[in-house]
């Protein structure tokens, strides 16, 4: 099937090909400090699904060094690095204290553009400034965390915001020029392939530059582990998972980039599916069924 794969659409823009190089900020989650709710997404891991970037204790440099030193060799020298502030929600601090960061990591020599992971309801207008003036000295893709468009859903998995501060917040981003992509999960509990779709349609047609997807995983220590210990909710099938997201890349616009067929969570949390897991396997899938 054929559909904009995010290395063609980083080719188109830079030229190269391009890797992901994790980084922490010292932020938290306005939905576990309080200020929106308690214990995060249901399914939001104590690390605030940044388990693969290094500590934020590190200077931002050395975690973008550790972070390129990983790929170096599969990547080669003609590689180009995108910093990817992973970790939590990295808007939720003083816009000064992002610019910081991100102006360290525009200064290292082999960062071409800026990923910033983020909430919808956490972009004031300050914020969006400041990522725009970044915007006009290196690219600044700004990756918003939708998960669903059911609001019914959102206070389910309590992710604490409507979905239509998503459309708001991307067309905010977007007047300024600023690449926006949206995280999709398929498998939610009390949602089917007619609901992800819904979803997928909803996020394309918004008006992002590209979509990543994921399929629902337990991890430890989360609010999804206790419903997944009471039979609360069910799990797909790699094979099960990919026939939903074979529709999903029928419904979206072709200059809607794909920048994720599915995700995997860190192994040592992983509860369930463990297909999720097994890298080689799901690779190989992909190659054979989307390739
Ligand atoms: S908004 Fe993001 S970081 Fe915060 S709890 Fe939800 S998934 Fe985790």
């Amino acid at each position: 099937m054929k559909y904009l794969s995010a290395n063609e659409q980083y080719k188109q823009r830079f030229g190269r090909k391009m890797y992901k190089a994790s980084v922490s900020l010292d932020v938290t989650c306005p939905n576990r400090d309080g200020k929106k709710g308690y214990g995060g997404c249901i399914f939001c891991s104590a690390g605030g699904s940044g388990e693969f970037s290094s500590s934020a204790s590190k200077c931002i440099t050395d975690q973008i060094n550790d972070a390129i030193a990983l790929v170096s060799r599969k990547a080669g020298k003609d590689a180009g690095y995108i910093a990817y502030f992973q970790s939590f929600t990295n808007t939720y601090c003083p816009a000064d204290h992002l610019r910081c960061a991100l102006e360290e990591a525009a200064d290292h020599p082999d960062v071409y553009a800026l990923s910033v992971a983020t909430r919808p309801d956490c972009l004031p207008d300050e914020m969006i400034s400041m990522l725009s003036e970044m915007n006009e000295k290196i690219p600044v893709y700004i990756e918003l965390g939708l998960q669903t468009s059911s609001d019914e859903t959102g206070e389910l998995i309590n992710r604490c915001y409507r979905t239509e501060e998503f459309r708001d917040a991307v067309s905010r981003l977007r007047d300024k020029g600023i690449y926006t992509i949206a995280h999709v999960i398929c498998g939610l509990p009390g949602e089917g392939e007619k609901e992800f779709l819904d979803t997928v349609r909803y996020a394309a047609h918004s008006g992002v530059d590209g979509i990543k997807f994921t399929c629902l995983y337990v991890l430890r220590g989360t609010k999804l582990e206790e419903m997944y210990d009471r039979g609360q909710i069910s799990l797909l099938s790699m094979e099960g998972y990919f026939d939903i997201i074979e529709k999903a890349l029928a419904v979206i616009p072709e200059n809607v980039a794909v920048h994720r067929l599915t995700g995997d969570g860190p192994k040592k949390l992983l509860i369930a599916p463990m297909w999720t897991a097994d890298k080689r396997r799901v690779i190989n899938y992909i190659n054979r069924r989307f390739g």
